[in-house]
């Protein structure tokens, strides 16, 4: 990576950090919060300036644009996207990005709060980048790398692909999205609009990573009512759902699949929220996992718990409603890898191991590559996102510019994917 390529991308992640884009999972409005178009009607200005075409602010704000194809032949449209809202699992305004240049490889301790440190010790991607530019919060807040790295570094990719037609590729897109962290942008998002025949998230955390399979997911609500009755003249006649949800809870530990006993490729069923009075409760689970047959076990492992439970008190009512979230893009990759055999490719030209990692959760590919549009996750930078210790190196971000840069190329030698429909 050069100088230039580096103060950019160092230059452009502390703007944006700047900005407060948080979403808000509790509103309806679209985009969910008013001020992550804020970053897009900079984003917006910034491409038109580079040299982008059709350029536009949607109505549910999304940030499109088109680098023009350089070569003749026909070569597939690849689409670049980045999210520009940030979590709300943690204070997110007045971000005071710190550069720390030239890291020395020791402990980092932030100014806001010092007490939060980050230390190379328990963090070996940290250690690894000794000599390099680190940029964090101060420690009050997170960063918001996440996912504002990869803004950076597509708008970076953007600017050289602009400035240097002598870079075969075909047309390229490029995507801004609001509400990645709500999970409620990429719905509002018309394959139509985004125009391209594959697609990549630059939203990945270690430095290589390339995704291309989620989990399945699978939301669960389990509604007990009771029997109410005054407390003084209840005996024999009340029907307590409160006590009754416990012991659904109790009975769950015996399948032995929750967030916190799982890990690598198993999947789990895990309680987010529980409410009730005697008369009436509810318990909301979200069920997850990579294959779809043991993600239905984790549906029948609560459905039976909810008939036991049913069985125990008759006078009970107990019902169990599951709803499909999303898919493990794999089911619709796997027909083609080429998308994801590319981007591992591009990764390797860049000079980096490419690291292949299931995720455990989901991404705004999950629901693209559903959709039709074949669209794995790379790395972009950022390390701890949703917390003060949040971190980006400016060199991994290069190493994303220069892997999308190789995968644009590398597209422009190659037939259009084949993952419509399955
Ligand atoms: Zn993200």
């Amino acid at each position: 990576m050069n100088e230039t390529m580096a103060k950019r991308l160092e230059e452009r992640l502390v703007r944006y950090a700047r900005i407060d884009t948080q979403s808000d999972e509790t509103s309806e409005t679209v985009p969910t919060t008013a001020r992550q178009l804020d970053l897009q009607r900079i984003l917006k200005a910034e491409l038109e300036d580079l040299g982008a075409a059709d350029v536009e602010l949607n109505a549910a704000g999304f940030v499109l644009a088109t680098v023009p194809a350089t070569v003749r032949r026909a070569a597939p449209t690849v689409a670049l996207l980045a999210h520009v809202d940030t979590a709300s699992d943690f204070a997110a305004s007045g971000v005071k990005p710190i550069v720390h240049r030239d890291y020395r490889g020791g402990v980092l301790t932030l100014p806001g709060d010092p007490s939060v440190i980050i230390d190379p010790a328990k963090e070996p991607a940290l250690a690894a980048r000794r000599g390099g530019t680190i940029i964090t919060a101060d420690g009050t807040t997170l960063l918001g790398a996440d996912d504002k790295a990869g803004v950076a570094a597509i708008v970076t990719c953007a600017e050289l692909l602009l400035a240097d037609p002598s870079i075969p590729h075909g047309r390229v897109r490029l995507c801004f999205t609001p509400d990645e962290e709500t999970g409620t942008g990429i719905g509002h998002l018309t394959l139509e609009e985004l125009a391209a025949d594959v697609a990549y998230t630059l939203d990945g955390e270690a430095l290589g990573e390339v995704t291309y399979e989620t989990f399945s997911a699978d939301r669960a609500v389990l509604r007990i009512h009771g029997v109410a009755i005054h407390p003084g003249k209840a005996k024999g006649r009340m029907v307590n759902a409160l006590t009754l949800a416990a012991k659904v809870i109790g009975l769950l530990p015996q399948y032995a699949r929750s967030p916190e006993t799982t890990a690598g490729r198993e999947g789990f069923i895990h309680l987010v929220h529980l409410q009730g009075t005697a008369a009436e409760a509810e318990l909301a689970f979200i069920l997850r996992d990579f294959e779809l047959d043991e993600l239905e076990a984790h549906g029948e492992a609560l459905r039976a718990a909810a008939d036991a439970v049913a069985k125990l008190e008759p006078r009970a009512k107990v019902t169990c409603t599951i709803t499909r979230q999303y898919r493990n893009m794999r089911y619709w990759l796997e027909k083609d890898m080429r998308p994801a055999e590319l981007a591992l490719e591009a990764v390797r030209r860049a000079g980096v191991a490419p690291i292949e990692v299931p995720v455990r959760g989901g991404t705004d590919g999950s629901q693209l590559t559903e959709r039709g549009l074949p669209t794995p996750n790379l790395f972009a930078g950022v390390h701890n996102p949703h917390g003060p210790q949040e971190w980006a190196s400016v060199e991994e971000m290069g190493r994303a510019v220069e892997t999308c840069i190789h995968l644009v190329r590398l597209w422009a030698e190659e037939g259009p994917p084949a993952a419509k429909g399955r």
